[in-house]
């Protein structure tokens, strides 16, 4: 996936600072923050999105709500909350088609998701 901004990301390529990572994940701020924290957690491995997903993906996608969970621990707002979302497609606005969580928090959410 040579044009994906996010293989490019993981292949140290961009130059992003990545804010935990280990052998299935990385994640990294956001460049365009919707909240004082705003991370994405991604696949190491390139899938598109949910809708792309196989039954073998399961365990990925397992381990990046584990590592969401370490690094809203990590940045502080564990006790807060936070607010996780996977965008999925043209009327949820994905805009980059490598899968992500996004992990939001640091200030009251806005209670309505659509
Ligand atoms: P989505 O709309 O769910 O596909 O979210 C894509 C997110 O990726 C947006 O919030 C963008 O701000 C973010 N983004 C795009 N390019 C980069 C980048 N190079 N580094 C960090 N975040 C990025
Ligand atoms: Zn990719």
């Amino acid at each position: 996936m040579e044009e994906c901004i996010f293989c490019k990301i993981v292949a140290g390529e961009l130059p992003t600072e990545l804010i935990y990572e280990d052998d299935v994940v990385a994640a990294f701020a956001d460049i365009s923050p919707m909240a004082p924290v705003h991370a994405l957690i991604i696949p190491k491995k390139h899938l598109a999105g949910v809708d792309e997903l196989s039954e073998e993906d399961a365990g990925v996608v397992g381990h990046m709500i584990m590592a969401a969970q370490r690094l809203a621990r990590q940045l502080g707002v564990s006790a807060s909350g936070y607010r996780l979302v996977i965008n999925t497609g043209a009327d949820a606005t994905q805009t980059v088609p490598h899968l992500h969580v996004h992990l939001l928090g640091g200030r009251p959410l806005e209670p309505k998701l659509g």
